[in-house]
């Protein structure tokens, strides 16, 4: 494994573009099927192929149907589907560490990731009851939390070739939609793309600041479509609290 150097500004993340997420759920697949095979015990499942399954998975996408608002150019537009991935941000001012009673949770000083020790977990959930993202998954065949690692057990790791040293859920995106870096650098790939795209906080007023970052989706540039998405897309630049206070926002005005 590579070693880093203690007190860097690197805050490495993701960054997720809805523009170009499917929602195929590839991402998530991969995540649990690395994270089962690889990092300890396996992310359990209950239930599996019954009526009622359920499960531990690190990485989630939920899917919404919104319904742009009607335009004089366009008085009966579509209903659009987001689709909306979601793991752990990796918070700089992490809630889910603060309230951790044994220590558990903690915050990488190397790199600002957010990792269990899941030898001092007692499965209490109150970190779970802290993250205002729901971004935390109580384990329950082993009682201990499980979150997103960044998968730490890859992109440091030099017995892996050097194309996969990011995540799995970066590596396995067909649609290019999830990118990996060190978002405390201004001059990264990442930081760029945050910077051109108007890249996003999720829900910012929590005060958390999440180190990922999410890409809106952008107005289409064709006759046919730029009416289709721009009155989703305008909210998003002009209110404060994110795309999912956007998202209630457009839900509310069915
Ligand atoms: S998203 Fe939730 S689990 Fe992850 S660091 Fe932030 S508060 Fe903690
Ligand atoms: S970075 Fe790794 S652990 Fe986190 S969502 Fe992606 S695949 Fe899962
Ligand atoms: S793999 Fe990529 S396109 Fe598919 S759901 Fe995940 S982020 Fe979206």
């Amino acid at each position: 494994m590579t070693t880093l150097p203690a007190s860097t500004n690197r805050k490495m993340g993701l960054v997720i573009d809805l523009d170009t997420c499917v929602g195929c759920h590839a991402c998530v697949v991969s995540c649990k099927g690395w994270n089962t095979e690889n990092y300890g015990a396996p992310l359990s499942d209950q239930d599996p192929y019954g009526a009622d399954p359920t499960g531990t998975f690190l990485n989630r996408v939920h899917s919404y149907e919104v319904q742009p608002l009607a335009t004089s150019a366009m008085p009966h537009p579509a209903a659009q589907l987001v689709h909306f991935p979601k793991s752990c941000l990796h918070c700089e001012d992490a809630p889910c560490v603060t309230v951790c009673p044994t220590g558990a949770s903690y915050k990488r000083v190397e790199d600002g990731i957010v990792l269990v020790n899941e030898t001092d977990c007692i499965g209490c959930g109150l970190c779970a009851w802290a993250c205002p993202y729901g971004a935390r998954e109580m384990d329950a065949a082993e009682g201990v939390m499980k979150k997103c690692t960044l998968c730490v057990d890859r992109i440091y790791n030099d017995n892996l070739p050097e194309e996969d040293r990011v995540p799995a859920c970066v590596r396995t995106c067909p649609a290019g939609a999830r990118h990996f870096g060190d978002l405390g650098d201004p001059d990264s790939d990442v930081s760029r793309l945050v910077a051109d795209r108007g890249g996003m906080d999720l829900m910012p007023e929590q005060g958390t600041k999440p180190v990922n970052k999410y890409l809106p989706p952008r107005p289409r540039d064709t006759l046919d479509e730029v009416d289709i998405l721009a009155p989703l897309l305008a909210p998003v630049a002009e209110e404060p609290k994110g795309f999912l206070g956007w998202l209630d926002r457009t839900l509310e005005r069915l």
